[in-house]
């Protein structure tokens, strides 16, 4: 074999470069960002390092070659799988949800793989969810059939464990201060980011989470809320992977799926980085992180996948325009104008107020539900239905605190969210929670919106 040369494709994983961004991405913040180039793997994202632990743990417990690997996968873990199968000699069948783009679909093909495309609007538990159907795959094609299962199998943050973290400790030492990273699996940022946590407890982990996904919610107020679609692909869920451990995030920052696509854009057309939309997710999000820190940091930030993949949405200005993504079209206007410009008078309950009390509270005022504050933080929302169950169960009395009734069904936005957004989110919640920078400022439920567009209208 020429010296040079690798044995096969596979050997090539790892060893991207990181590179400094320049302020024309970076909006004037202090702080230095680089991104870590994980689009530059043979498989063409960060998840050929997982998948090359995974197909090796599989093969200690039986995977023979001629075998099956079954994957719910939303492309990128796909692409990896798919790459090491051909030179291992694996079959593999992929279940995505319809949101993906037909390029990630076409490549999958491309290598040999079958594709199956499912629903993306059902539940995770919904027989017809990409979840459920590689599940059933799997047992069909049992036993030489391995399902990756990377939302659950530990071998998925173990591989960025054993081979992100080091690789960009060796990269950076201790000038390293904050990794950033977008979630889904929470594979790279639980892995990755657990390794260099172990090396070195002082840099922080940062989470970068799309508006619609359960990660922000959860993290700030420990409260499950109601997720929501949106259109960036392969960050944020709306169920929780046992592949991620939000306890060893410093800080989550939340942006919607208009800033990361534009910020995906500068980064092609102005650093010439060749990334997809999870990429410009995570920049805008370091840059958000940056912006409030107060500090001037090293930041480094995971940049998951290519621009290729995306050519017909994010690059493609109809697609862009069409969505609303593009330009200074003329909206309805953000969550701030329905908030009025004097500052809402809130009413709230405290957690240990009475049933009794906060009866009489929803009597006097005219609403139907209110939202439980521990100090400065969001502890739930409680709504009559909760105390109409709450007294007919017969263990609750009048007495009783409301804090243990306080429920997650509601979603959160910030001033800033548009009126598109909020409508979508208020088809699936019962009630929108104003934000800003951690704190309640308002409470927006249907009526309210209705009420708002139709004196716009009038
Ligand atoms: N970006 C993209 C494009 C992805 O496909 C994924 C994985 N779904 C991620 C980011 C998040 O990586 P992880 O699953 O390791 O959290």
């Amino acid at each position: 074999m020429m010296k040079g040369a690798l044995a096969d494709i596979t050997k090539a994983v790892g060893h991207t470069p990181i590179v400094k961004l320049s302020d024309r991405v970076t909006e004037g913040v202090a702080s230095d960002i680089y991104v870590k180039c994980e689009y530059l793997n043979p498989g063409g994202s960060h998840k050929d390092r997982m998948a090359s632990n995974m197909i090796d743990e599989a093969e200690k417990t039986g995977l023979k070659p001629g075998g099956y690997i079954v994957e719910a996968t939303s492309g990128n873990t796909g692409a990896s799988l798919a790459m090491i199968s051909a030179v291992r000699g694996y079959k593999c069948v992929f279940v995505m949800p319809d949101k993906m783009s037909q390029e990630k679909i076409a490549a999958l093909r491309a290598f040999g793989a079958r594709v199956v495309v499912c629903p993306t609007a059902v539940e995770a538990d919904d027989p017809r969810s990409y979840y459920q159907t590689a599940k059933r795959i799997a047992n069909e094609l049992a036993p030489n059939c391995f399902y990756a299962n990377q939302y659950h199998n530990m071998a998925n943050p173990a591989g960025q464990y054993k081979s992100l973290g080091p690789e960009i400790w060796e990269q950076c030492g201790t000038e390293l201060d904050v990794l950033v990273s977008g979630m889904g699996t929470g594979g790279t940022i639980t892995g990755a980011g657990g390794f260099l946590k172990e090396v070195n407890p002082a840099i922080k982990l940062v989470g970068v989470d799309p508006i619609g996904s359960l990660y922000y919610d959860f993290v700030k107020s420990g409260r499950i809320t109601k997720p929501f679609s949106y259109k960036v692909e392969g960050i944020g869920e709306d169920f929780f992977p046992s592949t991620m451990n939000l306890k060893l995030l410093d800080e989550i920052v939340r942006v919607d799926d208009k800033e990361c696509f534009l910020k995906t854009r500068d980064l092609v057309r102005l650093e010439g980085l060749n990334v997809g939309g999870s990429s410009g997710a995570a920049v805008a999000g370091a840059i958000k992180y940056a912006r409030n820190s107060g500090k001037k940091e090293s930041i480094l930030v995971v940049v998951c996948d290519s621009a290729q993949k995306y050519l017909s949405k994010i690059f493609n200005d109809d697609w862009m325009r069409e969505n609303g993504f593009l330009g200074e079209e003329q909206g309805l206007g953000i969550v701030r104008d329905i908030l009025g410009k004097t500052p809402q008078k809130l009413v709230t309950a405290a957690p240990n107020a009475k049933v009794r009390e906060v009866i009489e509270m929803l009597k006097s005022m005219g609403i139907s539900q209110v939202p439980v504050v521990e100090g400065a933080k969001l502890v739930g929302v409680v709504a009559e239905v909760d105390l109409l169950r709450h007294l007919v169960s017969g263990n609750g009395t009048l007495d009783s605190p409301v804090g243990p009734l306080a429920e997650g069904d509601y979603a959160t936005v910030s001033p800033d969210t548009k009126i598109e957004l909020l409508q979508s989110v208020l088809n699936d919640a019962k009630l929108a929670l104003v934000l800003d920078k951690g704190e309640l400022v308002g409470v927006v439920t249907k009526i309210d919106l209705i009420e708002f567009l139709a004196k716009r209208a009038a």
